[in-house]
């Protein structure tokens, strides 16, 4: 017998995970009304720690060894992995705030991206804008294509397509999503790009977080003296979206969306459905 623990969830396992995706949507909510020009990154961790507190869970980000924050805080260039800080929000800044909580044992992990608006900067924040767009939509797309996958290098392939139809963006292809349970980051990697080989079965019991980020230009990144923050190279503005998503015998549920994704999967025809 294999020591190796499966990446297939039983049904009362999946049903552990709907609390703690529940506290990962609400400490991004909260993150994201305390996000107005002038705020710190530090005050959006704050408020995001107390969301997931007060659904009774602990930020899991802070589980990882050498981090001692709630979210990552990820601004204009940083892709991903910011470190919240007294740095101010400005105008015109795209925010990308990743966030987890983990409840019993189990965990949940989601982000988003947010632009502040800018009067004298029109263009700039369109574009951006644009970018955050296609990101979160990309998202939707492999999150779609999980309803009907074989494999999961499926969900890569429905990213890719999307982002490419949409203009000249990258997708990075130094970081990738991942399967979620017991530990955050579990196997297997879920890839926002095309990749040969197929990747597991989708079938009942798959979790995984589908995280694409993408830049306005080249997907060269480096780790800046924080040895933390992801930078892209050319100093270019990135974007990052992701979900954690159950896949059972009755169809997909988005654990961290309040509404198990429904508003995001309806341009699919997809209705998730609610763990049994
Ligand atoms: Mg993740």
């Amino acid at each position: 017998m294999s020591l190796r623990r499966s990446i297939y969830k039983n049904p009362a396992q999946l049903r552990l995970m709907v609390a703690p995706g529940l506290a990962t949507a609400a400490s991004l909510k909260a993150a994201r009304v305390a996000m107005v020009i002038g705020a710190t990154t530090l005050d959006l961790d704050a408020a995001a720690e107390a969301a997931i507190v007060a659904l009774g869970g602990k930020p899991n980000f802070k589980l990882e060894d050498g981090y001692h924050h709630t979210v990552c805080a990820s601004v204009n260039d940083d892709v991903v992995h910011g470190i919240p800080s007294g740095r101010r929000l400005g105008a015109g800044d795209i925010v990308s705030i990743d966030s987890g909580a983990i409840i019993e044992g189990w965990n949940g992990d989601a982000a988003f991206s947010f632009v502040l608006p800018d009067a004298s900067r029109p263009e700039v924040v369109a574009e951006r804008q644009k970018l955050s767009d296609v990101t979160e939509q990309s998202l939707w797309h492999g999150i779609a294509r999980l309803n009907t996958a074989r494999h999961l290098n499926e969900v890569g392939e429905a990213i890719e397509d999307y982002v490419e139809s949409q203009g000249t963006y990258g997708i990075l292809t130094d970081y990738v999503g991942h399967g979620i349970g017991r530990s955050m980051h579990e196997a297997p990697p879920v890839f926002n790009y095309r990749v040969r080989q197929k990747g597991p079965d989708v079938k009942p019991g798959l979790v995984v977080a589908i995280e694409p980020m993408v830049v306005l230009g080249s997907i060269d990144t480096y780790t800046r003296d924080d040895d933390w923050t992801v930078a892209t190279s050319d100093g270019k503005a990135a974007a990052h979206w992701e979900h954690s998503i159950a896949v059972h015998k009755d169809g997909i549920w988005v654990l961290t969306a309040e509404d198990g994704g429904a508003a995001g999967l309806a341009q699919f025809g997809i209705v998730p459905v609610p763990i049994p």
